[in-house]
């Protein structure tokens, strides 16, 4: 698009993520009865063209990013205190209203305090809108519903949706834990809960510095000594120095994507050294979500996704299941945290 901000292409990723998701959920591939409710009349359109190949990756990384974030929100496996998550880059994800049905369908008291999203504020008007205006989105926030900051921003007692720029840290960090930040409920965040740190396909949209600065700023916020601790869950791209790589940024770049931040993340490993460089102290991993798919899905939830679609191309899913990954840090070592469970 001529004379489109520049980031307007970016910002434009999340409609895939949100398709995907929505074809994949009403295909059957996991429960999400509320991403449709984000869709657009024009991308409700687009639903029946996504490919199987997408189907299996969405519910392949959905599954293990929802594995870790259940983890840290169940205070038998997790922290035992109440815990906050922070998603940067949320897009409309509805991961928190997903969470919330199934704690709520297991009987499970949600342990979350504050859960908090990000994005440009062009993505947090439409989703300030969306869940203040659909009743089964906006019955999940715990009460009382604001839309703050001239309808860019939404508080409530569970959930806080913010405008900001993750390149511009002092601003974010000063909206994410000033009491000045919302008239009703005051600071989005608390210094003293452990927190997660939810960045999905987020980080390779980046400069490589920029995301130093800000897993820098999450670990020092939370995971100094004396903080009270908490860990970082991604989801990225990896290894695209080759040819594979070379005909995704050759088909971004049509549409003016570009992907600075895959400069640091030729391999798996670099996505751990990444979290350690940032100063996560805890234990650390990362999977391919090919190695996702092939060691940790139990099997017959494999087989009952591989039955949903006719897949003719193994071959290539393969290939785009090897350059995505999820990676995990753990802020501080088990033995460090005070009052902690065991991993
Ligand atoms: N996390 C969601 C998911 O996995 O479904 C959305 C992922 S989408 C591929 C990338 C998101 O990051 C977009 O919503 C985009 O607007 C957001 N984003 C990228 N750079 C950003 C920045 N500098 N500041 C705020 N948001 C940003």
């Amino acid at each position: 698009e001529q004379g489109a901000h520049p980031d307007a292409a970016v910002r434009s990723t999340d409609s895939d993520a949100l398709v995907s998701r929505a074809s994949a959920a009403a295909l059957g591939y996991f429960a999400d009865p509320f991403s449709s409710l984000f869709l657009s009349p024009q991308q409700r359109r687009t639903l029946d063209r996504r490919p199987p190949l997408i189907h299996i990756g969405t519910h392949a990384r959905t599954w293990a990013v929802d594995s870790l974030v259940a983890r840290f929100l169940d205070p038998n496996v997790g922290p035992h205190h109440p815990v906050q998550v922070l998603s940067l880059g949320a897009g409309t994800d509805t991961r928190f209203w997903r969470l919330r049905k199934q704690w709520a369908d297991a009987g499970k008291d949600w342990n979350c305090a504050r859960w908090v999203e990000v994005d440009f504020p062009e993505a947090t008007t439409a989703k300030a809108r969306t869940v203040s205006t659909k009743p089964d989105l906006r019955s999940a926030l715990g009460g009382d519903v604001k839309i703050e900051q001239g309808g860019l921003a939404l508080s409530s007692p569970l959930y806080t949706l913010l405008p900001g720029d993750l390149r511009s840290l002092s601003a974010l960090s000063e909206s994410l834990l000033s009491p000045s930040t919302s008239p009703t409920f005051g600071a989005p965040l608390s210094p003293s809960l452990p927190t997660l740190l939810l960045v999905e396909c987020v980080l390779v949209y980046l400069e490589p510095a920029a995301t130093d600065a800000l897993l820098s700023w999450f670990a020092l916020t939370w995971g100094a000594d004396g903080g009270a601790g908490g860990a970082i869950v991604e989801y990225d791209p990896f290894g695209l120095e080759d040819q594979f790589g070379a005909v995704m940024r050759r088909n971004l770049a049509v549409r003016s994507i570009s992907l600075p931040g895959a400069a640091s993340t030729p391999s798996l490993a670099s996505l751990t050294e990444r979290l350690r460089r940032a100063g996560v102290r805890g234990e650390t991993g990362a999977l391919s979500v090919r190695q996702i798919r092939d060691r940790c899905i139990d099997a017959d939830e494999v087989e009952r996704v591989a039955r949903i679609e006719q897949l003719d191309e193994v071959e290539e899913l393969n290939l785009v299941l090897e350059h995505y990954a999820v990676a995990w840090g753990n802020l501080r070592a088990s033995s460090e945290e005070e009052g902690q469970g065991e991993d």
